[in-house]
């Protein structure tokens, strides 16, 4: 049988990576940031591969209601909190722990009634200029927290750098800095560093921790893989060739007739394409793995199609196997040829293509 697209996920290598990261951050707690569908990853396998996560992130309260319907226990932390106050009384109902990032989120507790206390992140904007009390509205929001009644469970203190990705970024020294003044003196946990913190900068490795990207295997760096960061990619997307076309020299293949054969050329067609959150913008020539050997896309990129030349692999048939990123074939290489980060690919993986645990 030959099968069409899916994304092979491989619950073994989050675990590996989850370790890893412990490794790096070796005082810190784990917030498994696992919004946006983990990263495309499947929001509820994900967590519930996870057992040792100390705690789950989400962007948003419906990801958090299905963790929870899920059956998953560990602390769940809404990363931009609540904007209304039904969905805080949600949060309440469901135990989860909230990131205070404005004015409109003190008084959205200031003016609940009941006697939930809450874990309560309260975000300083160190730089980063999206969320967060700036450093000099810090103080005021910190005391109408503190006077909250009931009184939060806990305070903790977060923010968010903007460069992490590159290394000694004076921006993060920068951020930093900041936050150490405006933190000074309080003795509060706090959380600074994203993937990119954690294995670019062990100063930020402060509390807690929080992973989204490292924990699906892959670098945030231009300049690291994730193989040398002693990450494995969890992710597999997998299709197979559904047709083999014998083509001239002169010939061309697909939409816009965009790629002409410079000599009689075996063509394979596989099963995936931009309705599977392929970019349609893949250039020419990015590899993909047919029967575990690299060969280079030719034409666009279709709705449900791409093509690649696999002249050299003359043993490719209707059948075969191909990864297009996976072990072996790192995602942050294909998003180069895509002009994109990691990130974005894995988000983007569409509805129709179904997730497959290993
Ligand atoms: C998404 C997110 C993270 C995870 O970032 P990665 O770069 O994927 O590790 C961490 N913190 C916050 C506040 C986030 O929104």
């Amino acid at each position: 049988m030959s099968r069409l697209i899916r994304a092979v996920i491989e619950p073994r290598a989050l675990r590996h990576n989850l370790s890893t990261i412990r490794d790096r951050a070796r005082r810190a707690r784990v917030m498994a940031v696992v919004k946006a569908n983990a990263y495309g990853h499947g929001l509820v396998p994900t967590a519930l591969s996870l057992p040792d996560a100390d705690a789950f992130a989400v962007a948003r309260l419906e990801e958090g209601l299905a963790l929870r319907a899920a059956g998953i226990t560990q602390p769940i932390v809404l990363l931009e909190g609540v904007f209304t106050a039904e969905q805080l009384l949600e949060a309440a109902r469901h135990g989860f722990d909230l990131v205070v990032h404005d004015a409109l989120q003190v008084e959205l507790l200031e003016e609940m009634t009941g006697s939930h206390r809450f874990v309560l992140w309260i975000k300083i904007d160190t730089g980063m200029n999206r969320l967060g009390f700036p450093p000099r509205e810090f103080p005021a929001a910190l005391e109408r927290v503190q006077r909250l009644k009931p009184a939060p469970l806990e305070v903790r203190l977060l923010t968010h750098l903007a460069c992490a990705d590159e290394r000694d970024n004076r921006m993060t020294n920068a951020q930093l800095a900041r936050f150490r003044e405006t933190t000074r003196g309080l003795d509060y946990l706090v959380s600074v560093a994203n993937s990119a913190g954690i294995f670019g900068n062990a100063q930020v490795n402060f509390d807690w921790v929080r992973p989204g990207l490292a924990l699906y295997g892959a670098s945030p760096f231009a300049d690291a893989s994730a193989a040398q960061l002693g990450l494995e990619p969890v992710m597999s997307l997998e299709s197979s060739v559904i047709a083999l076309r014998r083509i001239a020299a002169g010939e061309t293949v697909g939409y816009g007739a965009a790629w002409t054969a410079p000599r009689d050329s075996l063509i394979a067609i596989i099963a995936a394409g931009y309705g599977d959150g392929l970019p349609r913008g893949l250039e020419g020539g990015t590899p993909v793995l047919v029967a575990g050997v690299r060969a280079p896309l030719v034409g666009r990129v279709s709705m449900d199609m791409i093509a690649a030349d696999v002249s050299a692999l003359p043993e490719v048939h209707v059948g075969t196997g191909v990864v297009l990123w996976g072990p072996g074939l790192p995602v942050e290489e294909i998003a180069r040829h895509a002009g994109t980060i990691p990130y974005e690919l894995l988000c983007s993986v569409s509805q129709r293509v179904p997730l497959e645990l290993r």
